[in-house]
C-alpha cells in the first residue's frame, strides 16, 4: 500500500524520540494507532509537547498503513472486536488533506477484517460531504467522530479556528440514516479564555446536532506550561496536573447551560458507548456520581453490564502481559480495583477494558466526586474510589 505523505527511512525513525517511535500506545479511552506523525494546526496546548513533537509540523508516515494495521491487530494489547482503537490521536489530525487518505485505508483494512471494535477519531479539520458515504461503507466497525471544539478565538492558542470543526459536526451529523456516530468534543474549557456565557450558549447550541457531547479540560503538564511561558502566553493556571483540569464552579455553570439536554458526559467513553446505544466499555458506572447527568436508558444499560471482577479474575486477564508480572491487586470495591506493581499506564487500560471496569493505580488515588481529574479548582481533598 503506497503511502501519500512522505515515509521515513529506518534511519530517520531512530533518530525520533523514544516515546515517539512507538506507534501503538494505549491511551485511556482506546489502544492509539499513530504511524503519522506532525501537524500543521499548532494547537498551544498540543500533546505533540509530551512526545517531543512539537517540532514536526509536516506530516510523516514511520510506516505503511497496511504495517501499521498488522501492528496493531497483532500488538498484545490488542483484542478482536473489545479493544477500543483510536486513530491518529497524538500526533497529527486524521482529516488533515494529507492524511486523510490514510484514516480511510486504515478504516478500510479494519473494516475488511470483519471487526467490530469501537473506532474513535477525533477531528478539528474539514470534512467534506463525500465523506459521508465512505464511512457509510464500513460494515461492521462502530466508528464515531468526535469534533474538537472550543470556542477559544486567541489566535496564539488556536490558530485554526473553531468554526471549522462546528461545520464538520454539523456537515457529518445531518444524514438521519448513518452507521458512524458524531460527538461535539467539548475541549479544552479554559477559565477566562472560553468560559463566558455566550461561550457556553454557544457549545449548548452546537451540541443540538451532535449524538453526544463530552465536555474537558486542559490537560496542562510540564511541557505545555514551559511552551506558554517560553511564548508569553496567558497561563490558565498556576500549577501543572498529570490529569484534565476542570474547575468545580465551571462544571456547575457547565451543568446548569446543558439541563435540558439528554446528552452530556464528562467521560470521552461514556459519551461513545451512549452514541452506540451500548454501556460504557470503561466501567464508569462504578463511580456513581459520574453517572448523574446520565439517560435513564444509558444507566439501565451501563448497571446490567456492571460487575465487580474477583481478584482471582483480574490475575487472569493480567496473566498474558509480561509487564503485569508484579501486579498487586490492594482492593476492590463496587467503584473500582486499586492496584500497584505495574510500571505503566498501558496494561491498566488493558485491564480495564478487558473486565469493563475501572481499575485504579493506588499510586494516583482518585477522589470522590472529583471525577478522576485533577485537584486543581476543587475544595476538599477526601480520598476515594
Ligand atoms: S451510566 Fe454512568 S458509566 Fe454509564 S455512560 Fe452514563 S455516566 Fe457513563
Amino acid at each position: 500500500m503506497a503511502t501519500i505523505v512522505p515515509l521515513l527511512s529506518r534511519e530517520q525513525i531512530e533518530r525520533l524520540p523514544e516515546r515517539a517511535r512507538d506507534v501503538v500506545e494505549y491511551r485511556k479511552s482506546g489502544l492509539s494507532l499513530n504511524h503519522i506523525q506532525g501537524c500543521t494546526l499548532d494547537c498551544a496546548y498540543c500533546i505533540r509537547h509530551i512526545y517531543e513533537l512539537w517540532g514536526q509540523r509536516q506530516p510523516r508516515a514511520l510506516m505503511t498503513d497496511a504495517q501499521a494495521v498488522e501492528e496493531l491487530v497483532n500488538h498484545r494489547y490488542f483484542q478482536a472486536h473489545v479493544t477500543p482503537i483510536q486513530l491518529f490521536n497524538r500526533a497529527t489530525d486524521p482529516f488533515l488533506p494529507a492524511v486523510r487518505p490514510h484514516t480511510f485505508a486504515v478504516l478500510n483494512d479494519l473494516d475488511k477484517r470483519g471487526l467490530t471494535n469501537h473506532v474513535l477519531v477525533i477531528t478539528r479539520h474539514r470534512m467534506q460531504p463525500e465523506d459521508i458515504a465512505r464511512l457509510n461503507n464500513l460494515v461492521r466497525l462502530k466508528v464515531t467522530l468526535l469534533f474538537t471544539y472550543s470556542g477559544i478565538d486567541d489566535e496564539r492558542i488556536e490558530p485554526f479556528p473553531s468554526s471549522v470543526a462546528a461545520d464538520s459536526l454539523k456537515l457529518m451529523s445531518t444524514p438521519e440514516r448513518r452507521k458512524y456516530r458524531t460527538i461535539l468534543y467539548w475541549r479544552p474549557l479554559v477559565p477566562g479564555l472560553n468560559d463566558s456565557p455566550e461561550h457556553l450558549d454557544e457549545a449548548f447550541h452546537l451540541s443540538q446536532v451532535a449524538d453526544a457531547t463530552v465536555f474537558t479540560g486542559l490537560f496542562y503538564r510540564d511541557q505545555i506550561a514551559e511552551y506558554y511561558k517560553q511564548n508569553g502566553l496567558p497561563e490558565p493556571y498556576e500549577d501543572t496536573a498529570r490529569r484534565k483540569i476542570v474547575p468545580e464552579t465551571l462544571e456547575r455553570r457547565v451543568l446548569a447551560t446543558f439541563a435540558t439536554s439528554e446528552a452530556l458526559f464528562r467521560k470521552t467513553s461514556c459519551a461513545v458507548a451512549y452514541a452506540h446505544a451500548l454501556p460504557d466499555y470503561n466501567g464508569h458506572y462504578g463511580i456513581r456520581e459520574l453517572c448523574d447527568i446520565c439517560p435513564l436508558s444509558q444507566l439501565r444499560r451501563c448497571a446490567e453490564a456492571h460487575q465487580v471482577p474477583t481478584v482471582e479474575q483480574l490475575w487472569e486477564v493480567a496473566e498474558v502481559l509480561p509487564e503485569a508480572r508484579d501486579l498487586v491487586v490492594k482492593d476492590i470495591t463496587a467503584r473500582a480495583a486499586v492496584v500497584s506493581g505495574l510500571v505503566s499506564e498501558q496494561p491498566r487500560y488493558y485491564l480495564q477494558h478487558t473486565l469493563g471496569f475501572q481499575v485504579h493505580d493506588a499510586a494516583h488515588p482518585h477522589h470522590v466526586g472529583r471525577h478522576g481529574r485533577a485537584d486543581i479548582g476543587w475544595k476538599g481533598r477526601e480520598q476515594g474510589d
